[in-house]
């Protein structure tokens, strides 16, 4: 499975022909778009970029249900695009890939940008 990406200078996995990607490669990067392709996930993305919050936080801090945070939470973590830590009987949410952060953060500043 690819794991590197252009920012590392690692190439990605072509087909025999050297010219096409792969399915595996093809459906990851659909995927990855597709989870960045929400605004309610765009939205939880862009504060976890600024720091790990619990369920609780984001749902306050976005004015999102629990239950439409911890949904959207299973999505990026499955994607393995969050991670989260335990501490005590609170759980904390942060990024979990920096390739996928830094696509964000491009999309962000395309946005802005004249
Ligand atoms: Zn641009």
């Amino acid at each position: 499975m690819w794991r590197g990406s252009i920012l590392d200078n690692e190439r990605p996995n072509l087909t025999e022909d050297d010219t096409e990607l792969d399915e595996e490669t093809l459906f990851i990067v659909s995927q990855t778009f597709k989870a960045l392709g929400d605004p309610t996930r765009i939205r939880i993305l862009n504060l976890l970029a600024e720091r790990e919050c619990a369920v609780s936080e984001i749902s306050d801090k976005l004015h999102l249900s629990q239950s439409t945070v911890s949904h959207q939470l299973r999505f990026l973590k499955n994607l393995r695009l969050v991670k989260f830590r335990r501490a005590g009987t609170s759980i904390y949410y942060s990024p979990d890939d920096q390739h996928v952060m830094a696509l964000l953060h491009q999309a962000i500043h395309h946005a802005c940008h004249d």
